[in-house]
């Protein structure tokens, strides 16, 4: 066995070099020659967790839970809210509790992009990505845009937890069934969330609910405070009830409902977490880029809490740190990452018998692949394929109106600006594919550009060059930037003498209402290696643009923006943005699978616990398993969803974690 590690590391070095020569030939950030350097003996723990999402959470707490020596890796840094929240702060208070544990062990702290207005976009785009900047290479928000779908997903300690919009959400028993998802438990997984983040809360209304009344009553219109609901909520319960009338043949729809969001309310009379915290829902908009009153059950809160604070050393989180593959020794894994703290990138080598990879599909996929092809491990065939962009579709209905009581029409605000990102959904049936429609809020930085887009998609495409833009502008004096991003905006037309031109961010675009879809795809993408980076692609006679469930799914929105007497319209990456979009591109929100569950190595990469087969054995043993290795992530559905996935990946999470631990979790 001696022999076996002393190879296994030598491959592994050349293989780095090679890998670094092809990376560097794709033109990708190669590895430093400081970062080539291995180091000679590697650090060793019980378990090593990669990512802290929603399964690198659930697992990272379990171990500790276990008292289990672990090693946390998490690509990104730590992200807050900028806000001091609540009562004033004393002198010489410690400030944030997070804030003051990284400062401590000098981790990065970033805070949430701000303001919420044009400049908080310039923010958002400008100062969070730097190509040289070792912590920045991410961003928040990381944007990988494939030849039909671009797809967006988190980098920092939570995860997607981080820019997620708080819905918790149940997969229908029967779609679980078909696509193989077995022993999904969503009490527990309810359990779990409520247990260790907070009550789930619906916020539909745009105060908090008064005493006496219920969300129920207002979905079904039995008190008179109606107009408490958000204006975007009420309007998708209304169209959805238009629209029951006219459906098909075969087309069933549920009622309108509010989701259950994992966000504190202040609840009247009962305000136990807003009075211990001082975080409640301020109906801020603006989720996805956090939030500021904090009041979103982030998982960094939650990682920190039950994992990290105090004073024990067992749980080693090591941020700011990418996972590039794991190895197989003797009965361990060795895990190599580049630790890229203090503006210097180290290569690390961390050992444990048990490893649990949660750096979600794009990152879990990549580390295997490049796994696959640098050291040697060997995985299922299906490695790779099996992705589904869970159906996701959005498009909006532009110029929202109602009726008038004397046959007219005017003007219907629904004001996407306000509230949570998403607080309501319908959920209907075609044939035997289930689809989900949600409402969905346009944080008010987007709302000049969205306004533009739809006004003028002219003066949009003027905007291709950010570059330029932000690299150009901020170094003049603020008049001429000033000037600059006006003749920008209006892309060189006169000053515009209308009521527009004072409007605000939620002015612009009070008449837009933005749907969020969902629905079942057929789940055939596939996940290659271009160079060192994950590439994704469709088979040639079945592209993702042309696969059913987005026919029935737009022909549906159409019908509500037509409740809403507004123009259906889908989003440039859909309709195709002449010169810039040539086929129809998703935008994808919940990506899964890649690493699927499949009964046996033929048709999957890991079993129904998440164990992953062991490939080198495929002929002889079709169940065999790196006894040890797990997957806790997205990666592991095995298809479509037509639903918000966190509530399923968290369920499937949990049951991996019992597995491999042998006992239940403690929710008490
Ligand atoms: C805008 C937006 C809104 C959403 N809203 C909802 C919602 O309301 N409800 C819902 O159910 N879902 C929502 N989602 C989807 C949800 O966020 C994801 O499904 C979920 O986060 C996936 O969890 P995960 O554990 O698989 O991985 P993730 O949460 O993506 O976590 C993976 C982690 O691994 C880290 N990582 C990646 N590669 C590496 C590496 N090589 N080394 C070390 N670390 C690595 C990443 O930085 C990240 O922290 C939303 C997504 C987006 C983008
Ligand atoms: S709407 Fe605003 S205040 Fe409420 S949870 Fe979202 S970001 Fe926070």
């Amino acid at each position: 066995m001696k022999n076996d590690r002393q190879n296994s590391s030598l491959t592994r070095r050349n293989l780095f070099k090679g890998a670094a020569a092809s990376a560097a030939a794709a033109g990708i950030n190669v590895i430093t020659s400081e970062a080539s350097e291995a180091q000679e003996t590697p650090e060793t723990y019980d378990a090593i967790v990669i990512g802290t999402g929603f399964g690198g959470t659930i697992a990272a707490i379990a171990l500790k839970e276990s008292g289990k020596k672990i090693l946390v890796i998490e690509r990104g840094t730590f992200w807050l809210t900028p806000e001091t929240l609540g009562l004033p702060v004393p002198p010489n208070s410690p400030g944030n509790p997070i804030a003051q544990y990284a400062r401590d062990r000098q981790m990065q702290v970033q805070y949430w992009p701000r303001p919420d207005h044009l400049l908080g976009l310039i923010d958002l785009l400008a100062n969070r990505y730097e190509k040289g900047h070792p912590q920045r290479r991410y961003g928040l928000h990381n944007y990988r845009m494939f030849r039909q779908a671009h797809v967006l997903t988190a980098s920092g300690v939570g995860g997607g937890s981080l820019i997620y919009s708080n819905v918790n959400l149940e997969a229908k028993p029967d779609l679980l069934d078909r696509i193989g998802l077995k022993g999904i438990d969503y009490d527990r997984a309810k359990k779990f969330m409520t247990t260790y983040r907070g009550r789930m809360s619906a916020v539909v209304t745009k105060i908090p609910l008064p005493p006496g009344v219920t969300a129920e009553q207002l979905s079904s219109q039995i008190v008179n405070r109606d107009y408490l609901l958000l204006d975007r909520s009420r309007a998708l319960r209304d169209a959805a009830n238009d629209v029951r009338g006219q459906l098909g043949i075969g087309v069933e729809m549920e009622n309108w409902k509010p989701l259950q969001l994992s966000i504190n309310e202040y609840i009247h009379d009962e305000n136990t977490t807003a009075d211990a915290t001082h975080t409640f829902c301020e109906r801020q908009g603006r989720c996805m880029l956090g939030c500021l009153p904090a009041a979103r059950h982030t998982l960094n809160k939650v990682l920190f809490v039950k994992a990290l604070r105090g004073n024990d050393t067992r749980v080693t989180l090591s941020p700011e740190s990418e996972v590039r593959t794991i190895d197989r020794v003797d009965t361990s894994y060795d895990v190599t990452y580049f630790d890229r703290r203090n503006n210097s990138e180290k290569k690390k080598i961390a050992r444990a018998p048990q490893v649990f990879l949660a750096a979600g599909v794009l990152g879990t996929t990549e580390i295997l692949l490049r796994s696959r092809r640098d050291g040697g491990i060997q995985f299922s065939d299906k490695l790779g394929s099996g992705f589904s962009t869970n159906g996701d579709f959005g498009a909006v209905a532009n110029g929202t109106k109602r009726r008038t009581s004397d046959g007219k029409t005017a003007k219907m605000s629904v004001f996407p600006t306000r509230g949570p990102i998403n607080t309501c959904d319908i959920r209907f049936k075609s044939g035997n594919q289930y689809f989900t429609i949600e409402d969905a809020g346009i944080p008010s930085m987007f709302a000049k550009i969205v306004h533009m887009g739809l006004k003028d998609r002219q003066a949009l495409l003027a905007l291709k060059d950010w570059t330029s833009f932000v690299g150009g502008d901020t170094s003049s004096t603020t008049t001429s930037l000033y000037e600059s991003i006006r003749q920008r905006l209006s892309g060189g037309k006169p000053q515009d003498a209308s009521k527009d031109r004072h409007a605000t961010e939620a002015e612009l675009i009070d008449d837009v209402f933005f749907f969020n879809a969902m629905g079942e795809d057929n789940a055939n993408g596939q996940f290659t290696l271009k160079g060192d980076d994950l590439d994704l692609d469709w088979p040639a006679n079945d592209p993702i643009g042309g696969q059913k469930c987005f026919t029935v799914v737009e022909d549906m929105i159409k019908k509500l923006s037509q409740a809403m007497l507004g123009e259906y319209t889908p989003l440039p990456t859909w309709e195709g943005l002449s010169g810039v979009f040539k086929e129809k591109t998703l935008i994808v929100t919940h990506p899964l699978g890649g690493c699927r569950i499949g009964p046996t190595m033929g048709e999957g990469v890991v079993n129904e616990f998440g164990q992953v087969y062991d490939g080198s054995k495929k002929t002889s043993d079709p169940l065999a398993i790196h006894s040890g290795l797990f997957i806790v992530d997205g990666s592991v559905i095995p298809g479509a969803l037509a639903a918000n996935p966190t509530l399923t990946i968290s369920a499937q999470a949990i049951k991996t974690v019992e597995k491999a631990l042998g006992r239940p979790l403690d929710m008490k």
